[in-house]
């Protein structure tokens, strides 16, 4: 658990140990580029990282960025996007009442990603235009989301918008990415203190945030912050108190994502000084069906023997829909024509079946239910349209015995997640109290704040570290211009 305290009074500060314009209280994604811009706005910067070296959750990650709008890759590979479309299907398929930062996130999309470019991060002009979860193959861009998912194909032209930086062997794209980000923290002599713990927020009078504390080789001292403090502590993914809180679901039977420094340090400080929360019991999850893709022309059915999503769902939203289900449990149901391991979630492989008889007494399911579920499905087939739940049409197949059952249940399986609620800011970053105030001095980015998905269902994966990378950059300019 983090160490957090405060807030502590300015007026009882007797020794600031350091002064800066800007302190930014993390090195992931969204700090490093917070302190990018404000250094190159002019502040002075100073970050403060709890680790012994930056990276975060960010250089852990696979490095998709979701990034649309008509960018080169997106130009090159020759697919249309605009930041108009990319809205509209962002738009459709969240929820958020954020509808300035959604917009923003949008506008700033092709800006964002030549941004990052210029740092050295590497995207390949070449699509994958098969569905995966990331790729390890040299491609920069792949279909993350609920594009080409009904019904937010008819509401906004699909367009692929996830941008794959290339690993490097077993390197994952986000150690390449962020390695690119602090060369250049390190290339434009950003000033960064390590294994400095900020333990507090400093406030004045006013209630303005004017400072942190950090504790430091057991010994704790004040910084000062001219014009802002931004937190860029990442997510609480592994704060156990606050999941099982949260989400309890996940937190009984799944698998937090992140490193151990994600324990909701952000969060808390921003507790101290009022900040908002929103979102806190979304998150994403993802234990996919596929790779292989043929596995998406099976079915996924509940306990009761039914149907209840088309099955070529982004797996985050399929992870979502089936926790919905009774008991979180799911099974999905190929043929041998089809057949094949899924590569990730160890789902559990049951058996095969000469009958669906046979198939209902082993899965428990009601009697007749998977006989009827088939028997509309292949009818579905047969007319070419699924008309229950709008599988898109190159995923339909008839379902023909030996069938083959994977049980791919919360409880059951390998479900890694990632929490999306988090502390509420506006589209420069700036950290909102309840009534929608701004708390003066205090900026916040990436994992700590709320996401624009606030559910697995409105998910696209590289939200997170796009997000982080264009709030954070955005947070640190306000800053430097405060
Ligand atoms: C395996 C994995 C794969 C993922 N893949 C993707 C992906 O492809 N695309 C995507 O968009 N998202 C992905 N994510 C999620 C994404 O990586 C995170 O949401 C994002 O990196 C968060 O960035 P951040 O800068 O907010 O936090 P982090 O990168 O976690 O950085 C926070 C930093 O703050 C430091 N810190 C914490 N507390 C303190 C404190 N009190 N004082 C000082 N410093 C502190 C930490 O040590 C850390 O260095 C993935 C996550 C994981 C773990």
């Amino acid at each position: 658990m983090p160490t957090v305290e405060g807030p502590f009074p300015a007026a009882d500060v007797t020794e600031w140990a350091q002064t800066a314009d800007v302190v930014v209280i993390g090195l992931g994604i969204a700090g490093a580029c917070a302190a990018l811009e404000a250094q190159r706005a002019g502040a002075d910067v100073l970050v403060l990282e709890r680790a012994g070296a930056g990276g975060g959750a960010s250089a852990l990650s696979q490095g998709q960025f979701y990034l649309g709008g008509g960018t080169d890759v997106q130009t090159a590979c020759g697919y249309e996007d605009s930041p108009e479309n990319m809205y509209a299907f962002l738009r459709s398929v969240t929820t958020t009442d954020e509808d300035a930062k959604l917009r923003v996130f949008c506008e700033s999309s092709v800006e964002q990603f030549d941004w990052l470019e210029s740092l050295g991060v590497p995207f390949n002009r070449e699509a994958y235009t098969h569905k995966a979860v990331y790729t390890r193959t040299g491609e920069g861009l792949l279909t993350t989301g609920n594009e080409k998912v009904w019904p937010f194909r008819d509401q906004a032209a699909p367009a692929p918008r996830g941008h794959q930086v290339s690993g490097d062997g077993d390197v994952s794209g986000g150690n390449v990415a962020m390695r690119a980000v602090l060369g250049a923290i390190e290339a434009e002599q950003v000033p960064v203190i390590y294994e400095a713990n900020v333990i507090g927020l400093v406030q004045d009078a006013e209630g303005r945030v004017v400072g942190v504390k950090m504790r430091r080789d057991g010994r704790d001292s004040f910084v000062q912050a001219r014009k802002g403090v931004v937190l860029a502590a990442g997510s609480f993914n592994l704060n156990a108190d606050i999941t099982a809180e949260h989400m309890p679901l996940f937190s009984e039977y799944g698998k937090p994502l992140g490193e151990p420094t994600n324990d909701g340090a952000g969060l808390l400080l921003g507790r101290t000084v009022g900040v908002a929360e929103r979102g806190m019991a979304g998150l994403v999850a993802t234990a996919s069906i596929y790779p292989p893709e043929d596995l998406i022309k099976g079915i996924v059915v509940n306990a009761e023997g039914r149907r209840f999503m088309p099955e070529d769902a982004y797996h985050g939203r399929m992870a979502h829909t089936i926790a919905r289900q009774p008991g979180a449990r799911a099974f999905l149901i190929v043929d041998e024509e089809i057949f094949g391991y899924p590569k990730h979630g160890s789902h559990t492989f049951l058996d095969a079946y000469e009958t669906v008889d046979e198939m209902e007494a082993a899965l428990s399911v009601p009697a007749g239910s998977l006989v009827s579920t088939l028997d509309r499905y292949n009818a579905d087939v047969a007319a070419g349209e699924d008309a229950e739940f709008h599988k898109h049409p190159d995923w339909l197949k008839e379902l023909k015995a030996p069938y083959a059952v994977f049980d791919i249940s919360i409880p059951r399986s390998d479900y890694h997640w990632m929490s999306l609620g988090g502390l509420v800011t506006d589209e420069d970053g700036r950290a909102l109290h309840p009534d929608g105030t701004t708390v003066p001095g205090l900026y916040a980015a990436g994992a700590c704040t709320n996401h624009l998905a606030q559910d697995g269902d409105e998910y696209a994966s590289g939200m997170s570290l796009a997000a982080g990378s264009i709030f954070g950059r955005r947070a640190g300019a306000h800053a430097a211009a405060s």
